[in-house]
């Protein structure tokens, strides 16, 4: 029988192509998410890119009255992991052999101006997910954790082992993430853990039918220049050329969201295969570092469209530079990275192109 996951965030960017190659790999997957930063069409484009694997997939998005909210025109039912009597239904109504969570708030300029949604959503939120599923005898998760619990890095690149430290409140929430799965996995050996710390997650699905598309203004990199790219916002501003990098922008470790989707399912087959699994920590990135200005020559040239900048003052917490040792997850993952940034950004423009309003835009021709 096909082993079931639950994924929550699971309609999220990074989500939505995790839970397209966990079908196509023949996992039963059930996403939760509270659509804060996602379209339910996302949920509804990996269906049919799932072809018939796509009966393997259920989205629970209404559950129980505590979560009726008005949120701008749109009222409705939404399902929040904060909502324990929700997950209690969720996993009363299946068996799961693990948990991939995604879900949460991920904007670093956000946590700086509103801390306790932050700490309330990514901490009370994942405490909850781990109390249902230790009360449901499921204990495998993969958490998302992220490169940003490095913060300014000494030494390059960052192993596993590299000192923690991070340098906003987001990043607090995956550090104290981090620090809970340790004493849950040291407190009861039965649990077994995949911290994966990401590295930064660009491009879209080959297909162009699914991809980022943030509400609200985006704070990453490349969801913005794909919004200079089709025209919705005049100029992309480069935070910082004064740095000690090859050309003074900041660098960082692009890897194609499919090949950060497939690292998720070795991370799974991990969990099956291996006995020994405690609670383990893996970068997730390509070992490459890409300045800002590299990327925007590498986009330019795959969407053959201009990307005015404008030079902008430092973004205050950045780091300089930062990228993976991949080393550990390429030996006892068996999974490295495939996609460089050429391919990074012909997906990203492939999905700009055909979704310039993201999930609002009218159908992509197939
Ligand atoms: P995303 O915002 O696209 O996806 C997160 C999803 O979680 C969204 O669909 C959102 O609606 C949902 N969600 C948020 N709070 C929820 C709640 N309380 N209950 C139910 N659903 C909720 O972000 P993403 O880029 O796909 O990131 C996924 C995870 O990976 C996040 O935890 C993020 O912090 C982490 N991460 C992302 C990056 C990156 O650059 N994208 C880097 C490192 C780590
Ligand atoms: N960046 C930029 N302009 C922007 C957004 C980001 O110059 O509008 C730079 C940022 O300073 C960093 C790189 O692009 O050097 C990646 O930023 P992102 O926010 O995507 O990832 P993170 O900094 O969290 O790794």
């Amino acid at each position: 029988m096909a082993r079931r996951v639950l994924v929550t965030g699971g309609a999220g960017y990074i989500g939505s192509h995790t839970v397209l190659q966990l079908l196509l790999e023949g996992f039963s997957v059930v996403v939760v998410d509270n659509l804060d930063n996602s379209s339910v069409v996302a949920v509804q484009r990996v269906a049919q890119l799932a072809g018939e694997f796509g009966k393997n997939l259920a989205f629970h998005r209404v559950i129980v009255v505590s979560c009726f909210v008005t949120r701008g025109a749109e009222t409705g039912f939404w399902f929040d992991i904060r909502d324990k009597e929700a997950l209690e239904k969720v996993f009363a109504t299946s068996k799961f052999d693990a948990v991939i969570h995604f879900a949460g708030l991920k904007a670093v300029g956000e946590s700086v101006q509103k801390p306790l949604i932050y700490y309330k959503n990514n901490i009370i939120g994942t405490i909850t997910l781990l109390e249902v599923m230790a009360a449901h005898g499921c204990k495998k998760l993969v958490f998302s954790s992220s490169a940003t619990v490095y913060g300014w890095p000494k030494d390059l690149p960052c192993t596993e082992e590299s000192p923690l430290c991070a340098m906003n409140p987001y990043g607090r929430t995956k550090l104290m993430i981090e620090e809970i799965c340790r004493d849950i996995h040291h407190a009861d050996g039965d649990w077994k853990i995949m911290l994966l710390r990401y590295f930064n997650p660009v491009g879209a699905h080959p297909s162009g039918q699914i991809g980022e598309d943030p509400c609200g203004i985006p704070n990453n990199l490349m969801p913005l220049v794909q919004q200079v790219a089709v025209g919705r916002r005049p100029t992309l501003a480069v935070f910082g050329n004064d740095y000690s990098t090859k050309d003074g922008t900041g660098v960082r470790d692009y890897i194609h969201v499919v090949d950060l989707a497939d690292g998720h399912i070795a991370a799974l087959q991990k969990f099956f295969e291996d006995p020994n699994i405690g609670c383990e920590v893996y970068n997730l990135g390509t070992g490459k570092g890409t300045s800002v200005l590299e990327m925007m020559a590498a986009f330019e040239k795959a969407s053959g469209k201009k990307i005015p900048l404008v030079m902008a003052g430092r973004r205050p917490g950045d780091a300089e530079i930062l990228y993976a040792c991949t080393v550990k997850a390429e030996k006892e993952l068996s999974w490295k990275a495939k996609y460089g940034i050429e391919e990074m950004c012909r997906d990203q423009w492939n999905w700009a192109a055909k979704n310039p309003w993201g999930y609002r835009s009218p159908d992509p021709p197939n």
